[in-house]
């Protein structure tokens, strides 16, 4: 609110929620702000943690009404964490700090919810904590591969570009997928050393395939908050001596969220690159279609969720064939991602979906696999339109 519309109506709707919270604690309470957007609240004399959850309830309730402020409407939320005495502790320090790590528990498991102190969510901390430690070291001991999976251009049948994803060889916990350690690499901002290094890596490898052939790399939204995407994506094509137009970047919902007009430049200066952009996850977030109007992608990747349940579910398969028919009147292409069966394929190549991803195709391969897998799969070359004369 203080970015969008100033500090004086972030100033205003801070007093409103704090009366909010007052109304809603009632008089018995005790409510004050701890610091920025955080509030604590001491309930008093309860028999049971019903009525924690009772209160922790009518709070989020309440703040999630949306606030007027000077001709605004200002839809905000609130997540809580709780802690109980004296059960968790005695004493008013330790108290705040389960809380807080509750309520960084609440958050993480979906905004807009509550959660009460648990002795586990210490363990997990620490072991966030410890992973991060670990990260930090492995940019710098080069613990970092790429894998690659094929997309197969559904025309041809033959590979037209790979998508790298990360795996970290972790000394002692052997292989970690990026479900395990991008989480605490966005949280510490370490996303942009190994974001960086994987841009770099995967152009590299991307300049020895054969030229139609291109690479596409995932990026997260911390790499357009904290880092010069523009100045290293460019870096790293030089560096490897690649073309623009066979390096495609992926992004997600995530990093459009709030339409900054900055990242539409920065958008717009990579297309303008000759860059192509993907938008990733396809129909999980919410507000896509109006990202693919304000954002310069060329391509829709169909998210995994729709694609397996497609051969199943008639709504799956609606929404599928709704998003190619969207891209085909919008002239960009569409990928569909996590075919596990050839009945998957075979619907979605003749719904007009133009490239294909997943197991039934390829499991993502180590580098040193992939001239076996092209010469399995062949590679895509792009025809030219065929013109008739009249
Ligand atoms: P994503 O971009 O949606 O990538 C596709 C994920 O689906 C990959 O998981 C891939 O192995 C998996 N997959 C592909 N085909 C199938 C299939 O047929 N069935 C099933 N069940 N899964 C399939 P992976 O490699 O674990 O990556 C997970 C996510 O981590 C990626 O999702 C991406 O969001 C993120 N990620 C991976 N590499 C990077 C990276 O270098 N940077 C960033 N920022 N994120 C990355
Ligand atoms: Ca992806
Ligand atoms: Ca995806």
């Amino acid at each position: 609110v203080n970015d969008t519309l100033g500090h004086p109506i972030g100033d205003e709707l801070l007093k409103q929620a704090a009366v909010r919270l007052r109304d809603i604690a009632g008089k018995d309470e005790f409510v004050s702000r701890l610091a920025g957007d955080e509030f604590a609240v001491i309930q008093r004399r309860i028999k049971q943690p019903r009525q924690a959850e009772l209160l922790a309830d009518r709070i989020i309730a309440g703040l999630s009404n949306p606030f007027e402020i000077d001709g605004h409407t200002i839809a905000i939320g609130a997540s809580v964490g709780i802690a109980l005495a004296p059960k968790d502790s005695r004493d008013g320090a330790e108290l705040l700090k389960k809380s807080d790590l509750a309520l960084y528990w609440a958050k993480n498991v979906g905004r807009g919810g509550f959660c009460f102190y648990k002795p586990r969510m210490d363990k997990h901390l620490n072991e966030r904590r410890a992973l991060g430690n670990d990260l930090r070291a492995a940019v710098q001991n080069g613990q970092f591969e790429l894998y690659y999976q094929p997309l197969l251009n559904l025309s041809s049948r033959r590979i037209c570009g790979m998508e790298a994803l990360v795996r970290w060889h972790h000394p002692r916990r052997g292989m970690l997928q990026p479900s395990d350690f991008i989480p605490v690499a966005e949280e510490s901002g370490l996303i942009v050393p190994i974001g960086e290094w994987v841009l770099r890596q995967a152009c590299i490898e991307a300049a020895n395939w054969p030229k139609p052939i291109s690479v596409a790399v995932n990026l997260s939204a911390a790499q357009f908050k904290r880092g010069d995407l523009l100045a290293m994506t460019t870096a790293a094509l030089k560096a490897a001596g690649l073309e623009s137009g066979r390096l495609e970047l992926e992004i997600t919902e995530s990093v459009l969220l709030n339409d900054e007009i900055w990242v539409r430049n920065v958008l717009c200066k990579l297309r303008d690159l000759g860059v192509r952009l993907a938008m990733d996850d396809f129909g999980t977030g919410y507000s896509s279609l109006s990202y693919l109007r304000s954002f310069p992608f060329s391509k829709i990747k169909i998210d995994r969720s729709f694609v397996s349940d497609i051969t199943v579910t008639r709504d799956a398969l609606a929404i599928v064939q709704a998003t190619i028919q969207l891209s085909e009147k919008l002239g960009i292409g569409t990928t569909a991602e996590g075919i596990e069966t050839a009945g998957q394929l075979h619907l979605l190549a003749a719904e007009g979906c133009t490239e294909a991803q997943g197991f039934h195709i390829s499991r993502p391969v180590r580098a040193q696999e992939i001239p076996a897998l092209i010469s399995r799969y062949g590679c895509h070359v792009e025809r030219p339109a065929l013109r008739v004369a009249s």
